[in-house]
């Protein structure tokens, strides 16, 4: 087992880290207040090759590895949750995705936009109502010769308002059969498809939430991802894929809470001395340091699983699990240590407290993910090999391109 980051690593990691403390940092406590996305930053994040790190070369990603994508998401999030939903939604939900699960052809047209950033896309699963119970999402879609017509409504969609292309998923019929769910993949400006931002959220507010509506959208059928019937199985894998960048992205959080916490703790006095030396204090610190230095092994641990092309659902999930409650846990803690300036956005604290809500929420719910571990541990739940799995790093396809 090996701790140390390879030297590309380590760059990729200073280089999102200059890019995120440098350049939004000035800029996300503006953003939160006017609860603003501000396109800037898709559009530089495209310039500095983030949006594709760890897409393969081959279709002009920068062919890095899964931990980087972990890296770069941790160092996203210590600033802000809103900008690491960016990897989290556009790479891996729907690139990662499309890696899996994705023809050639697919490959060709929709990974290699995306991996520049000259395309966004977003992940549309959630609707009104379904969320955790996806399979009882209600968009239909049926075949018209050589094409599909797909309507129905997803909400609480990341980048719905600004993505480009949009990976959604729907039923043939009614009911709640899974085998029921196919995936398509839908480029704005199709007729019948709108888009809407939702505002006065909690938090991520520096992001762009909002719905997606289709009313008799028609898609050819080179659009479909992977076979018909094949949608849950697609969905549950994107999540896979996603969960990894939201641990990592909390342990960011966690981070930039323990970091913060110490620089305030040895300033602030009380009682004649800086309250870092009461044991309270020490107590929430260590809590913190805990909290970071277990959540970076559980990331870490899922991305290597996952370098090696091997199915770690369990894994993935227990990283997800506990690094958003350690972020919260941490968020929490630093808002009390800063007192009543915790409880304004004069310092980052707060702002990372209501944005901890949210990772608890999104790519399963703490609940969900404890009904999952408990799964595993019982023997109800087991992980078993997809039909399409993510590759393994090198890429295969970068390797025989002779670009690994
Ligand atoms: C900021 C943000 C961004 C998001 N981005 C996206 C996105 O890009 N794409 C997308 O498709 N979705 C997105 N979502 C939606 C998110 O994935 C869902 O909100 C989430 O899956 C939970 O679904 P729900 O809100 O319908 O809650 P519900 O499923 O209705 O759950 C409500 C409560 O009941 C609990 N619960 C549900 N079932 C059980 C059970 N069996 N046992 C115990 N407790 C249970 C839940 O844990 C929760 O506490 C986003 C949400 C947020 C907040």
């Amino acid at each position: 087992m090996n701790f140390e980051l390879s030297e590309d690593q380590r760059a990729i990691q200073q280089m999102v880290r200059e890019f995120a403390q440098g350049e939004l940092m000035p800029r996300v406590r503006d953003l939160d207040r006017e609860e603003r996305f501000d396109p800037w930053v898709l559009k530089r994040m495209g310039e500095l090759g983030i949006l594709g790190l760890c897409l393969p070369r081959k279709y002009q990603g920068g062919g890095m590895d899964y931990l980087s994508l972990g890296l770069a998401c941790e160092e996203l999030e210590y600033v802000d949750s809103a900008f690491r939903e960016i990897l989290s939604v556009h790479t891996a939900l729907v690139g990662l995705t499309l890696m899996q699960w994705a023809t050639l052809e697919q490959k060709e047209r929709f990974l290699v936009p995306m991996a520049t950033g000259a395309k966004i896309a977003a992940f549309g699963l959630t609707e009104p109502g379904a969320g955790s119970d996806v399979a009882a999402l209600e968009s239909r879609y049926r075949r018209e010769g050589d094409a599909f017509l797909l309507s129905g409504d997803k909400l609480w969609i990341s980048l719905a308002d600004v993505a480009d292309l949009f990976l959604v998923f729907a039923r043939r019929s009614p009911g709640r059969d899974p085998r029921e769910i196919s995936a398509f993949l839908v480029e704005r400006g199709r007729p019948g498809l709108e888009t809407e931002t939702l505002h006065h959220k909690l938090g991520v507010r520096a992001g762009n939430t909002g719905g997606i509506h289709m009313r008799e959208v028609r898609v050819p059928a080179e659009n479909l991802l992977g076979q018909e019937g094949e949608g849950f199985k697609i969905a549950m894998s994107a999540l896979d894929n996603g969960r990894l960048t939201v641990a990592a992205g909390a342990t960011g959080m966690a981070r930039a809470c323990l970091e913060a916490s110490v620089r305030y703790a040895k300033e602030r006095e009380t009682f004649g001395r800086p309250i870092a030396e009461h044991q309270l204090v020490q107590q929430m610190i260590a809590r913190m340091v805990e909290g970071y230095e277990s959540s970076r092994l559980l990331y870490a641990w899922a991305a290597s699983l996952k370098n090696q092309g091997k199915r770690c659902t369990r894994e993935t999930s227990l990283a997800k699990l506990h690094a958003c409650d350690a972020g919260f846990q941490a968020a929490a803690d630093a808002v009390e240590i800063h007192g009543a300036y915790g409880f304004s956005d004069e310092f980052p604290v707060s702002r990372h407290l209501r944005n901890a809500k949210g990772e608890m929420i999104y790519e399963g719910t703490r609940e969900i993910h404890l009904l999952m571990q408990a799964g595993y541990a019982l023997g109800s739940r087991e992980d078993r090999p997809l039909r399409c799995s993510l590759p393994p790093w090198p890429f295969p396809e970068d390797v025989e391109a002779g670009l690994a």
